[in-house]
């Protein structure tokens, strides 16, 4: 690793304009946590974007109803999941709430 080079400003009036300024130790350290700080932020809005975009719609937004569409339900699109231990409604990957494996909604994908 290379040794740490001192930051230079450029010439200010400070000094009449002449000379290079060193940037204060201080400074680059309140800079890179001021930086780092801006980092956290962006992660926690990535983090609560990413949340949002997977959470799941309400059964009036999709028109859900508790009988097939044509050929069409729920129990052969490909965001169901079956009931486990024998019960009657499964889950939807895409819709909130206890699903019917004969409902259907306008989501509906073969699966
Ligand atoms: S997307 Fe719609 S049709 Fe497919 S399983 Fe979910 S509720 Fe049923």
């Amino acid at each position: 690793m290379l040794p740490r080079q001192p930051r230079v400003m450029a010439p200010t009036q400070r000094n009449g304009g002449s000379q290079p300024t060193r940037v204060p130790d201080s400074d680059r350290t309140t800079a890179r946590r001021r930086f780092i700080q801006l980092l956290g932020s962006a992660s926690l809005f990535a983090i609560a974007g990413c949340s949002n975009a997977t959470s799941k719609t309400s059964k009036e937004q999709v028109s859900y109803q508790d009988h097939p569409e044509e050929n069409q339900q729920c129990s052969n699109c490909q965001f169901y999941t079956p009931p486990e231990n024998g019960g009657d409604a499964g889950t939807c990957t895409r819709v909130q709430g206890d699903i019917a494996p004969e409902a259907w909604c306008n989501v509906y994908a073969e699966g």
